[in-house]
């Protein structure tokens, strides 16, 4: 099957997860994951009119995405992999949301590129709900504390949470811990659910899912 389908069937079932959870038709937001593939092979679901897209990698997505952005500029760039303060420049000034907020320092780095390059990207905290030492993300316990540093001392824009449950259990405990999270602070939005779980988090409130190997196809090589 080609890009082209695969699109078409994930927008189908996100379309059917949405009214089996009895949530409007287009609420949720999905977020083509285009990590390891080239410009040439994305450029097929720009072409058919999808401009939602998800990279991992500052420097990657600098090698191909101002090639599309000059064919496709209505394009929004997600980022939605760990950033490291020395790249937040690049990152501030590419991509149009940022998923991983994750600790101080990078609330900090992103803060300030923004008030340089005079850009307002909208912000995601990422949050560890499986509390995994090698994980990126902030504690479930320390959360609440974040979030409002975020907020009150940095005055950053922050709209939802993200998560990435453990890849060997069952995701649905994850996707309530962060729908919680966000409830009680008053944010909206919710980054969750990927290939082979987003419909399951569009019952469990997804805004936002992040769908790569399902429209791509497999990836040759780990991202
Ligand atoms: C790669 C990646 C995805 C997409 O994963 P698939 O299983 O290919 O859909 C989603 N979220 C993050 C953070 C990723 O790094």
């Amino acid at each position: 099957m080609g890009i082209k389908t695969q699109l078409g069937q994930v927008q189908d079932d996100i379309g059917k997860a949405e009214k089996e959870a009895g949530r409007d038709e287009g609420s949720v937001t999905l977020i083509a994951v285009s990590k390891t593939f080239d410009a040439d092979h994305i450029r097929p679901a720009l072409q058919v009119g999808h401009r939602v897209f998800g990279e991992n990698r500052v420097q990657e997505a600098k090698g191909k995405w101002p090639e599309l952005l000059e064919e496709f500029p209505d394009t929004q760039l997600h980022l939605i992999g760990p950033l490291q303060s020395n790249k937040s420049k690049e990152a501030v000034a590419l991509f149009d949301v940022i998923h991983t907020v994750d600790r101080p320092k990078i609330a900090r780095a992103i803060r300030l590129e923004m008030e340089k390059q005079n850009r307002n990207l909208d912000l995601f905290v990422q949050i560890n709900t499986g509390d995994e030492p090698q994980k990126a993300g902030i504690s479930v316990q320390d959360a609440d504390d974040f979030i409002a540093f975020c907020r009150n001392e940095l005055a950053l824009p922050i709209k939802g949470l993200m998560c990435i449950p453990p890849f060997d259990e069952d995701p649905s405990p994850h996707f309530k811990i962060l729908a919680e999270i966000a409830a009680r602070n008053d944010l909206e939005e919710l980054s969750m659910g990927m290939s082979g779980d987003y419909q399951e988090a569009i019952k469990a409130g997804a805004s936002h899912v992040r769908v790569g190997s399902a429209i791509f196809g497999k990836r040759d090589y780990p991202a």
